[in-house]
């Protein structure tokens, strides 16, 4: 059989997207290589327009009543544990991966797509002309159409020969539930703290816990002893105020979830006819704590204009077009702040002017907030989402 489209990758923007495809009556197969429920590195903040998208797709409720944490303060601190506080614009959420990964999973087979987990796509070939092949757990699939949803950096990126793995990237992230007395001082606020060699963002999340995350330069982690619990100790700990917080709390999580490499340059849209979305489209800076919110953007934004392109009213350069128009117009301004602010937070004067300078000027912080993401706004169901 030939699928309408092939979504490579069951995080949010794979299954959103699935969502959305298979309720316009396309025949999608959503491959994802890790099976559900799965710990996944991630901040767990989601940025109010995360909920909109939520809304969009009719899963608000489910999201909410699986514990979802709501908040609506930001706290940011400098490495010498300055700190500045500021109410969010629109409330925001926080909820584990383990919990909402699957969740999204689960509605995209409601909604009719195919969902195959541990299963991994190897290798996609062909042209959004005359459609693809690619290699799904062994298994050769034809499908008119490849979305790669697969995250900020896969093997399939070297198999498509994506230009940015040209490029060095510095950055290792870990993170791990905690708890313990301190998170009732997290209760809906979200938390980040600049340190030596990287930030750290404290989130409540279900079941009264604490997600802790940090993003940091290779060399800092060296230099701590090359485990997550050494550059925690030794290096990001020398803020005074997230020392303070770790103070009063515990890990529970087993073990540290940790990347490497995370890559934070400009990415194509577009690469070998695939189209790329979510972080595999671009990852905006983590202290942002948007990277979701985009997944899910993303997958409204592709949605109707990949429909339109199986329908077969839309052409292939009239689909490319409008996706790299869109895609640049709602992210460029975003991504291009979100670099700035990390590459301030990793300098120890550079972030505390920044913090000093929030703190004095209220309407900068404010001006910083929404600017590095999208706006909540509520859209109607489109008609095909209903
Ligand atoms: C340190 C750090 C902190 C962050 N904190 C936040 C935060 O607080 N808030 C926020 O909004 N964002 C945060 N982010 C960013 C956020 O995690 C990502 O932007 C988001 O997960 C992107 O979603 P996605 O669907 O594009 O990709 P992912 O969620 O990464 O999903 C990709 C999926 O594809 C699967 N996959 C990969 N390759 C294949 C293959 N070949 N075949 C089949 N399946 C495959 C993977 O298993 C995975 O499930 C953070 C990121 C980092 C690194």
């Amino acid at each position: 059989m030939t699928y309408d489209a092939l979504i490579i990758g069951g995080g949010l923007a794979g299954c959103s997207t699935a969502i959305q495809l298979a309720r316009r009556g396309h025949q999608v197969l959503l491959a994802e290589q890790s099976t559900y429920p799965r710990h996944k590195l991630c901040g767990e903040f989601l940025s109010p327009e995360a909920q909109s998208s939520f809304r969009r797709l009719g899963v608000l409720d489910a999201v909410t009543e699986t514990g979802a944490r709501p908040i609506d303060q930001a706290r940011i601190t400098a490495p010498n544990g300055t700190s500045t506080e500021h109410a969010l614009p629109d409330a925001a959420l926080g909820l584990s991966r383990y919990e909402l990964d699957r969740l999204l999973f689960q509605h995209a087979c409601d909604a009719g797509a195919e969902g195959r987990t541990g299963t991994r796509v190897t290798s996609v070939q062909g042209t959004l002309s005359d459609g693809f092949t690619a290699m799904v757990d062994g298994e050769a699939v034809d499908a008119r159409l490849v979305l790669g949803a697969y995250g900020r950096r896969s093997r399939l990126d070297r198999t498509l020969e994506r230009p940015f793995l040209d490029q060095h990237t510095p950055y290792v992230g870990f993170k791990a539930h905690y708890a313990g007395p301190a998170a009732a001082a997290l209760d809906a606020t979200i938390e980040l703290h600049s340190a030596p060699g990287g930030y750290c963002g404290l989130s409540p999340v279900e079941n009264d816990r604490i997600n802790v995350c940090w993003i940091g330069h290779v060399d800092a982690l060296q230099e701590s002893g090359g485990t997550p619990a050494g550059m925690l100790d030794e290096s990001l700990r020398t803020n005074p105020a997230l020392n303070e917080r770790l103070e009063g709390l515990t890990r529970v999580s087993d073990q540290f979830e940790a990347v490497s490499q995370v890559p934070l340059m400009p990415k194509s849209r577009f690469a070998g006819g695939v189209c790329m979305i979510g972080d595999a489209a671009g990852m905006i800076a983590p202290l942002c704590g948007d990277g979701m919110a985009m997944a899910l953007r993303t997958a409204d934004l592709v949605s109707p204009l990949a429909s339109d392109f199986l329908e077969g009213r839309r052409s292939t350069s009239a689909f490319r077009a409008a996706y790299r128009g869109e895609w640049s117009s709602t992210f460029g301004r975003r991504m291009w702040l979100g670099r700035w602010v990390h590459a301030a937070a990793f300098r120890t004067g550079a972030a505390r002017l920044l913090v000093q300078s929030c703190r004095l000027l209220p309407p900068l912080a404010q001006w910083l907030i929404r600017n590095t993401r999208g706006h909540a706004t509520v859209p109607p169901p489109a008609a095909g989402d209903r």
